[in-house]
């Protein structure tokens, strides 16, 4: 596996960056993962430009223009062999604010760190995917600018090992007022008499890739809305479903311990997972 580290492409085992770079010291850095299919990336532009989004948002001025970052993350594959990109489960990006002696305030002419490496493929095995998955909510904790992805996730790593232990797949946010943002590393849709929703892209949730293409395949044939739904909503839904780069379109049939569609995948999850499918086997084929 070779990675890329600030302009030299090295082992991964032997990839370093500085101890005093700010990405390790303050969580002051930005990421993205973006799936391979056949090797290929999967939405390319689409993380280019929320990376770009998430570097304009924290002050963080980059070197690289959206067209070299893209020749960037091909070189990365370019680099390893056929048979890594293809067993591969996707490309990993981050970019700090760079390294610096250690104070709160940064200096805008600092050199961004800049990383990239394939990451291991986390197969959901098809079990899985027709049984469903369940997941517990825990309060929002979380800041007023979660549309950013950065590396700041100590709320998200806090619930979603907290969601293992107590034997669920993922962790639901749910606000003071009690209603629903987001997982921890996922989108969250409900469908409630033929309507689909899901929370609007403002600062309470990522806007995720995934959330985005379903959005668009959904609409053609569902009545989808970005709207705002509660913890009470969640509970008495017909089906929910969670979105992710990794995960696709999973369904949910447990949320704190009720259960939800019979415990069973809902026919719409399944249906919109399926156009979600045919999609990545056109993009395959391109
Ligand atoms: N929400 C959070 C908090 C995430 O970390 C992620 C991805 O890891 C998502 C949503 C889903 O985003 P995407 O579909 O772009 O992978």
């Amino acid at each position: 596996n070779i990675a890329y580290v600030n302009g030299e492409f090295v082992a991964l085992e032997e990839a370093t960056v500085s101890i005093e770079d700010r990405g390790f010291q303050f969580g002051d850095s930005i990421y993205e993962i973006i799936k391979l299919y056949n090797g290929k990336l999967f939405k390319l532009e689409d993380h280019i430009q929320r990376l770009f989004n998430s570097a304009h948002q924290i002050r963080l001025d980059l070197d690289y223009s959206k067209e070299e970052l893209k020749e960037l993350t091909q070189q990365v594959l370019e680099k390893n062999k056929n048979s890594e990109r293809k067993e591969a489960g996707g490309l990993y990006i981050q970019i700090t604010r760079g390294a610096a002696p250690r104070s709160h305030s940064f200096s805008s002419d600092l050199e961004p760190t800049v990383i990239m490496y394939l990451l291991p493929a986390k197969k959901i095995e098809s079990e899985i995917r027709e049984e469903g998955v369940t997941a517990i909510t825990m309060p929002e904790q979380r800041w007023q600018h979660c549309n950013i992805k950065t590396n700041n996730l100590l709320p998200n790593i806090l619930t979603s090992h907290r969601a293992k232990k107590e034997g669920a797949d993922e962790g639901i946010f749910v606000t003071e007022e009690g209603m629903v943002t987001e997982g921890t590393s996922s989108n969250v849709f409900i469908v409630n008499n033929d309507k689909i929703l899901t929370h609007p892209a403002d600062g309470e949730i990522l806007p995720g890739i995934t959330r985005e293409l379903v959005l668009e395949l959904a609409a053609d044939k569902f009545n989808v809305q970005e709207k705002k739904f509660s913890l009470k909503e969640l509970y008495q839904a017909d089906e929910v479903f969670i979105t992710s780069t990794p995960k696709e379109v999973l369904g949910v049939i447990e949320v704190d311990d009720k259960q939800i569609a019979q415990g069973e995948v809902g026919p719409i999850t399944k249906e919109i997972h399926k156009l979600y499918q045919n999609y990545i086997e056109e993009f395959k084929t391109r």
